[in-house]
């Protein structure tokens, strides 16, 4: 049988990373500085540890300013806030993002909340979301962006296709479904409650999946031709012998590969994407920071 095209997430974050790079030396030209982005972190957590460093290691690549501020765990939430505030009105910071989760006694919402929206690079603040549910220019949630451009890269115009996005949360699911209907799909959002799972997904010309649970699609769920997009990432528990267990993705990948007729892999799909969409947004935060039209067909 026909294998499914692979989705080469890695090698489309690559390019976007290269063009915004490059880009970004041309905002400094006429900007005088470069775009920065500050990156704030509460605490030890080893996987947040990791991802702000390559946050920080990527915006330098691409020519721009990375400002970190590693706070420790017992920050207390005025003095976090007060930070945002200091990063708010510094003119040298076009994107603020502040790693989650933060630790329990730090109220997220009251911090996302304190970040400017034009600087909310992880379009996570309320007035992001508004925007983006009434079709307002803001900023996007990096990682439904990134499956939306890989979306629409590979099917070309997504008008009337039926969608099924798995999962709803505010980082993913719902923001996803919301880029889908602008797109002029017809989107269901499902989660942990719907009703014939499998049989809801069997209709979908696209599936996003966004669920957290290893492997939990399989092939018979899908539509023959289906687009899937798998943002799960989950650690299987090692095999005898290894310190770690394989990641994977929530869909089944080798054997829906014999039903899909597009797929991105876990690892090297969406994981890259979310990166090279967090440069892109800075990049145009800070255009229009300085009041300069952002750069076209990013
Ligand atoms: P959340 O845990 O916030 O949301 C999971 C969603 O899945 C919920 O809406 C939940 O439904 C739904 N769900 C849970 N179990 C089932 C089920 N059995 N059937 C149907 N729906 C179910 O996760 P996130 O959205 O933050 O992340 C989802 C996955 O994506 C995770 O694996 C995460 O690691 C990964 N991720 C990857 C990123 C990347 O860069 N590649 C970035 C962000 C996330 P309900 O609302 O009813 O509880």
């Amino acid at each position: 049988m026909k294998k499914a095209a692979r989705i080469d997430g890695k090698a489309f974050a690559a390019r976007l990373r290269e063009k915004v790079g490059e880009h970004a030396l041309a905002f400094a030209a006429k900007a005088g500085r470069k775009p920065g982005l500050a990156v704030v972190l509460v605490g030890e957590d080893p996987a947040s540890q990791v991802y702000v460093g390559s946050k920080g290691k990527a915006c330098v690549a691409a020519n721009m300013d990375s400002f970190e501020h590693r706070l420790p765990v017992e920050t207390s939430e005025a003095d976090l806030l007060a930070l945002v505030e200091r990063l708010n009105a510094d003119a040298t910071v076009d994107g603020i993002l502040v790693q989650l989760p933060l630790p329990d006694h730090i109220d997220e919402q009251a911090v996302i909340a304190a970040i400017h929206p034009d600087k909310d690079v992880d379009g996570f603040h309320v007035i992001n979301a508004g925007r983006l549910a009434v079709g307002q220019v803001g900023f996007v949630p990096c990682t439904p962006l990134g499956c939306m451009m890989m979306l629409t890269e590979r099917l070309g115009d997504l008008s009337g296709l039926e969608a099924v996005v798995i999962g709803r949360s505010n980082i993913v699911g719902k923001p996803m479904a919301q880029l889908l209907l602008a797109a002029n799909a017809t989107v269901t959002i499902a989660h942990s409650r719907t009703r014939d799972l499998a049989e809801v997904v069997r209709r979908a010309d696209i599936v996003v999946a966004a669920v957290g649970r290893p492997e939990m699609i399989r092939s018979d769920w899908l539509k023959p031709g289906a687009t899937v997009i798998d943002v799960g990432i989950n650690r299987l528990p090692p095999e005898p012998g290894r310190d770690k267990g394989r990641l994977v993705g929530d869909v089944a990948y080798d054997e829906a590969s014999e039903v899909a007729g597009a797929i991105t892999p876990v690892p090297g799909g969406v994981g890259p994407m979310t990166i090279a969409v967090l440069l892109r947004n800075t990049l145009v935060a800070a255009h229009r920071n300085e009041g300069l039209a952002p750069p076209e067909g990013l």
